[in-house]
C-alpha cells in the first residue's frame, strides 16, 4: 500500500510548511498542490542555494519526484512560466514530472488589478482592508464560483483564451467603470500556452491511478488554518479552503485513502496582512522579527509576530484532524529568559478556552499567558530529542498536550537537516 499524507499549516501561513515537505519528500512519488495560488512563498534552503517556490510544488526539488498542480490551484500563467524557467537556469528538470489540471482556474492581471481596487472597498457599505498579496487570487476565485473563470483547458487554445480574456477586460471595465487595456499583454499569454500546454493533463485521474498503483503522495498545503475562507478568521482570510477538506475538493481523491494528517505550526505565531491576531507582541516585536527573519516571501511585508496561541492551534488540530504535529523555527526562542503560551483568551471579561465564533469576539480576545522557562542555549546543531535543553523539551511537551496530538518532528534551522524526528 502506498502511503497518502497531508501537510497542513495550523496558524496563518509561514509555519514553515515548505522546508519539512522538502524533507518529507524524499519518500514520496508525487507531491501535490491542491488549493492557492502564487499568493504563497515556501522558502526551501538547499546548501548554499536558495529556493523561494511559489506555485510550483516544493517536490520539484528532489530528482525524480512527480508534482502536480490539481484543480483546486488558481495558476497565473505567465507567472508560472516564469518560475519553471528560473528553476530550469538552476538545473532542474520538468519533462516527464510536472502536471497542470486543465480543471485548475487562470489568474489573469485584470485579477491582480481588481485585487488591488477592491481592497479598501469591500464590505457592506464598510471599508474592508484584508492586506492581501496582491495576486489576484480572490478575484479569480470568485470568477471560479461565479462560473465564468477561464481555467488551464483554454492554454491549449489560444485563440479561444484570446477571446474569453478581452470579454473579462471589458466586463470589469464596464462594472467598474475602469479603464483597463491589456492588449499589450497578449503575446506574453501567448507564448505562456505554448509553453505550458505539454504540462496540462488530468491530475484527477493520474492521481487515483498511482493510488492503485501503491504510489506515495505528499498533499502540499499553504497558507494555514486561520486563513480558510470557511474556518478561518473571516474576511481576513483567503479564498479557498486551506483546511483538510480543500485537499478531496482541490484534487478529486476520496477521504478513505487519506492515511496521515501531519500538521506545522511555529513555535511561535506570525501573521502577515490585516485581521485579529490576539497574540501579537505590543513590545520586544522586532525582536523576534529579526530572530525568527519574518518578512514575507511573497510581499517582503514585514510580520506581525507573537507567542505561541495555543487555543487557535487547538482549534486548527480540530477541523484538520491532525494526528502528528511538526513544531518548527524553535531555535527562534533559543535566546529567550521565559517564554509564553496563550492558554485562553479574556473576552469581555470572561475566560474561554476555545476559538470564539464571530470575529468581533476574536478581535476583543486579550491573551491568558502561562509562563515557562526558556533554554537560553543555541539549539540548531542538536540532532536528538533528548539531547534538545530540559526547557526546551518541556515547551514542545507542553505544546502536544495542550493540543492533544503527537509529537513527529522539531525544526531548529534552515537547512534541510536542521530537523529532529521524533
Ligand atoms: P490573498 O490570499 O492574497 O487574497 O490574501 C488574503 C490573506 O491571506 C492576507 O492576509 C494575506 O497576507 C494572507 N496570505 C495569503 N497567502 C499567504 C501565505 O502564503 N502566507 C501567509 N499569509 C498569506
Ligand atoms: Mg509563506
Amino acid at each position: 500500500m502506498g502511503k497518502i499524507t497531508a501537510i497542513l499549516g495550523t496558524q496563518w501561513g509561514d509555519e514553515g510548511k515548505g522546508k519539512i515537505i522538502d524533507v518529507l519528500s524524499e519518500n514520496y512519488d508525487i507531491v501535490a498542490r491542491f488549493q492557492g495560488g502564487n499568493n504563497a512563498g515556501h522558502t526551501v534552503i538547499m546548501g548554499d542555494q536558495n529556493f523561494i517556490l511559489h506555485i510550483v510544488p516544493t517536490g520539484i526539488l528532489r530528482k525524480d519526484t512527480v508534482c502536480m498542480l490539481c484543480n483546486g490551484v488558481v495558476i497565473d500563467p505567465i507567472f508560472l512560466s516564469n518560475e519553471i524557467k528560473e528553476l530550469m537556469e538552476m538545473g532542474i528538470k520538468f519533462d516527464g514530472r510536472f502536471e497542470i489540471s486543465s480543471k485548475s482556474h487562470l489568474v489573469f492581471t485584470y485579477h491582480k488589478l481588481l485585487d488591488k481596487f477592491l481592497e479598501g472597498k469591500m464590505l457592506l457599505g464598510k471599508k474592508l482592508k484584508v492586506g492581501t498579496t496582491l495576486r489576484g487570487i480572490g478575484p479569480a476565485y470568485t470568477d471560479k464560483i461565479a462560473r465564468k473563470s477561464i481555467n488551464a483547458a483554454y492554454l491549449l487554445n489560444y485563440d479561444k483564451l484570446k477571446e474569453h480574456f478581452l470579454y473579462e477586460v471589458e466586463y470589469y471595465n464596464k462594472l467598474y467603470n475602469l479603464d483597463i487595456n491589456l492588449n499589450n499583454e497578449l503575446d506574453l499569454l501567448k507564448s505562456a500556452c505554448k509553453f505550458l500546454s505539454p504540462y496540462i493533463s488530468d491530475t484527477m485521474i493520474n492521481l487515483n491511478k498511482a493510488i492503485l498503483d501503491d504510489k506515495n503522495i505528499l498533499f502540499e498545503g499553504a497558507q494555514g488554518a486561520l486563513l480558510d475562507i470557511d474556518h478561518g478568521t473571516y474576511p481576513y482570510v483567503t479564498s479557498n479552503n486551506t483546511t483538510i477538506g480543500g485537499v478531496f475538493t482541490g484534487s478529486g481523491i476520496s477521504p478513505k485513502h487519506l492515511d496521515n494528517i501531519i500538521g506545522v505550526t511555529k513555535a511561535y505565531c506570525t501573521r502577515v496582512g490585516r485581521g485579529p491576531f490576539p497574540t501579537q507582541l505590543k513590545e520586544d516585536e522586532n525582536k523576534m522579527r529579526a530572530l525568527g527573519n519574518e518578512y514575507g516571501s511573497t510581499t517582503g511585508r514585514e510580520r506581525r509576530c507573537g507567542w505561541f496561541d495555543a487555543v487557535a492551534s487547538k482549534y486548527s488540530c480540530m477541523i484538520n484532524g491532525i494526528e502528528q504535529l511538526v513544531i518548527t523555527k524553535l531555535d527562534v526562542l533559543d535566546s529567550y529568559d521565559e517564554i509564553n503560551i496563550c492558554v485562553a483568551y479574556k473576552i469581555d471579561g470572561e475566560y474561554i478556552n476555545h476559538m470564539p465564533l464571530n470575529i468581533e469576539d476574536i478581535s476583543k480576545a486579550i491573551p491568558v499567558y502561562e509562563k515557562l522557562p526558556g533554554w537560553n542555549t543555541k539549539t540548531s546543531h542538536i540532532r536528538n530529542f533528548y539531547d534538545l535543553p530540559k526547557n526546551a523539551i518541556n515547551y514542545l511537551n507542553y505544546i502536544s498536550h495542550l493540543l492533544n496530538v503527537e509529537l513527529f518532528a522539531v525544526s531548529i534551522g534552515s537547512d534541510r537537516s536542521e530537523i529532529i524526528f521524533i
